[in-house]
């Protein structure tokens, strides 16, 4: 197990914030997770004092500042195919591997059923703890299975995904063991592998508007799961800043749901707003669009900005901290809030 001190972050989180852990640990095997068991660090008494931070890729955080706590940064490798059946394929990954990659892998092994999820930055081992979706698909409708060790008691154990307690960019992993979601994990699960159930006969997840009008373009009307691979990338490229040129987390808010009431006071009031009909019977709305017509596209707190080309994105215009990150962020809440009534819920977990 790798340990070192005094580490400069902005290399490992995608806004490209500045901040240095004071000790990192890196674990690239499972005898490195045993070993993370016995540091000091973990121990009962210093871990109230100062919870850790398990470190994917950095897609998915706001870094505010310096972390005093360990950092456990997460290398665990591995991608087998479990079992075939005329049913589907299991197949499994470690936690540290590259969440595109092992997508890109499946499929050229001849398993479908991620290419909708392609292009998505980080680790395999965060993508249960947002539930990750994309262009019609969400990890939880092709997820199996995962193994962890809680990290309270450095006991292994495995969730199915009842267990895992999946919505939308929302799991067990998001909330706190005395929380609002009763059993949460946050801070207290290291994911060391997940499972993924790819169904028999593959079956393509063409709904999303983009990949219609892919389909439309093309003149391809049955696309293979590589087709299909290739247009989510095209589509990704052309929208979202790509981190190693402009820093950023993906979208930063979720879409709000409201029910149809409040969403028909709104087309009262405001008739162009995005919407979209769940099968629950509430309605999505467009988190982009209430930001964009509070007037926010372009403009920035500090270094910190909102993307141009789409308002769900804040960016790192150089140099920009956590703090002015966070302060962009708590004004577009309140603007959003006094026009819509509606708060906003940030994405990425701040630090
Ligand atoms: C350009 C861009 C586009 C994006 N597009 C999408 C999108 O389309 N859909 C989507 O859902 N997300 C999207 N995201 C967000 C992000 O890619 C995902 O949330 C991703 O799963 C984060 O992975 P990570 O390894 O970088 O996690 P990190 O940022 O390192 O960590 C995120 C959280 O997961 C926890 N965590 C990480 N690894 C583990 C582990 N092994 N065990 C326990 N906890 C762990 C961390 O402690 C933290 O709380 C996008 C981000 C960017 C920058």
């Amino acid at each position: 197990m790798l340990v070192e001190n005094n580490v400069a972050l902005q290399r490992y989180n995608s806004f490209g914030i500045q901040a240095r852990a004071l000790r990192m640990v890196r674990l690239r095997s499972l005898d490195d997770v045993q070993a993370l068991l016995k540091l000091p660090d973990m121990q009962p008494q210093q871990r109230d004092m100062a919870p850790h931070l398990v470190l994917g890729g950095g897609s998915n955080l706001v870094i505010t500042g310096d972390i005093r706590s360990l950092v456990i940064k997460i290398d665990l490798a591995g991608r087998r195919l479990l079992d075939e059946t005329p049913k589907g394929w299991l197949v499994e990954a470690g936690a540290g591997e590259n969440w595109h990659d092992f997508v890109a892998w499946t499929l050229a092994q001849g398993w479908p059923g991620l290419e909708n999820l392609a292009l998505i930055p980080g680790s395999v081992g965060a993508s249960p703890v947002q539930n990750i979706g994309a262009y019609g698909v969400e990890l939880q409708d092709r997820f199996h299975s995962l193994d962890a060790i809680d990290l309270r008691t450095g006991e292994p154990f495995t969730l199915n995904a009842a267990q895992c307690g999946f919505g939308y960019r929302d799991s067990v992993f998001k909330h706190p063991p005395a929380g609002d979601k009763g059993l949460g994990l946050a801070g207290c699960a290291l994911i060391t592998a997940v499972r993924f159930w790819l169904p028999k006969p593959w079956k393509p997840v063409l709904g999303y508007l983009d990949l219609e009008r892919k389909r439309a373009e093309t003149g391809v009307d049955a696309p293979h799961a590589q087709q299909i691979f290739d247009w989510v990338c095209a589509i990704r490229r052309a929208k979202l800043p790509d981190p190693v040129v402009i820093g950023n987390a993906g979208s930063f808010f979720k879409n709000p749901t409201v029910s149809p009431e409040q969403c028909a006071d709104i087309i009262a009031r405001d008739p162009k707003v995005v919407h979209y009909p769940m099968p629950d019977g509430s309605i999505k709305l467009a988190a982009g669009w209430l930001i964009d017509a509070c007037g926010w596209k372009g403009k920035s707190v500090g270094n910190a900005g909102v993307y141009e080309k789409q308002a769900l994105v804040l960016v790192n215009r150089g140099g920009a901290t956590g703090g002015e990150v966070m302060t962009l962020a708590k004004a577009i809440q309140t603007s959003v809030y006094e026009r819509f009534g509606i708060l906003l819920e940030p994405e990425p977990v701040v630090v």
